[in-house]
């Protein structure tokens, strides 16, 4: 069975490749695999010939109160996935490795890791451009791979690699849903089946905003009046934010065009779950 390999290894086996003419793709996950990590693996394999996927639960990005300690954790599980898939390389270091006793090094998109996501978890997006930085130097990758289902963590990732001039290609690729809608998450693991429903209320209060878009509405507090409404329907679900903001910038708009990044968070049970849309003028 394909098993994980340690930061030597993986630079060296990503040297011999770079060697070798081979275009890397890296695909960063913190496991718990499903249908949304693997459509990233697909979009790395057609168009990389050599494909790593880092399976990393990253203690700085989660808060004091977040859920690190439970994050579902299944490395023989998602090495099988991985395998199934002709992923090349699997990366799954430890806490130490990743930071060695003492590191105090962090890296910061000012400005930006405040926002969404950010806001109500401090430190967060530090914790997730410090440790892709790492990646990115361990793995030296042409391309990376993220999902537009973390659309602000794409926002700043592109201006972390457009600030710091790496040489990464970032590769955005879309939302996978289950049928209903809901975007697949390895938190949804956490939810009984009556907050399953629930949780599906954030796309619907984002489709909402959509429909109003479409009827012409541009002033982004209608339209998240609108939003909010939906999630209102069912007090057991807690808003976190429901924000319409540039999808570059992440800065909040108050007339809004065709690409404008609607962007939510919920709280169900004590689940925390994100999604988003992007504005389209006929939807
Ligand atoms: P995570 O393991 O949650 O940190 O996610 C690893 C990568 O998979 C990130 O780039 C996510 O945006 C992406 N991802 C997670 N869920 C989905 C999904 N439902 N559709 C597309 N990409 C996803």
């Amino acid at each position: 069975m394909m098993t994980s390999i340690r930061l030597e290894q993986t630079r060296s086996a990503s040297r011999l490749a770079r060697h070798a003419g081979k275009r890397i793709g890296l695909v960063p996950t913190m496991g718990a695999l499903h249908e949304g990590h693997l459509s990233l693996v697909r979009a790395a394999r057609d168009r990389c010939d050599l494909v790593a996927v880092s399976i990393f639960v990253n203690p700085t990005q989660f808060g004091p109160n977040d859920d690190f300690a439970r994050y579902p954790r299944n490395l023989d599980r998602d090495c099988q996935l991985l395998e199934q898939e002709g992923v090349d390389l699997v990366f799954a270091p430890s806490v130490t490795e990743m930071y060695p006793p003492g590191a105090i090094t962090f890296v910061t998109v000012e400005g930006m890791s405040e926002k969404l996501c950010g806001h109500s978890r401090p430190g967060h997006f530090r914790g997730v451009t410090t440790v892709v930085t790492k990646l990115f130097h361990i793995v030296e990758p042409d391309l990376a791979f993220f999902g537009q289902k973390d659309a602000a963590q794409v926002a700043i990732i592109g201006r972390l690699v457009r600030d710091l001039q790496m040489a990464v290609e970032i590769v955005v690729c879309p939302i996978v849903r289950d049928p209903d809608g809901l975007a697949m998450s390895s938190r949804n693991a956490y939810l009984h089946p009556r907050q399953r429903k629930r949780a599906l209320l954030l796309f619907r209060a984002l489709d909402r905003v959509q429909q109003v878009f479409a009827q012409g509405e541009t002033h982004a507090g209608k339209l998240i009046e609108a939003g909010k409404q939906v999630i209102a329907e069912e007090p057991s679900v807690q808003l976190d934010y429901l924000e319409i903001v540039n999808p570059e910038t992440l800065d909040t708009l108050e007339i809004v065009s065709s690409s404008a990044l609607v962007a939510g968070a919920v709280v169900v049970g004590t689940t925390r779950l994100i999604d988003n849309i992007v504005l389209a003028r006929s939807g």
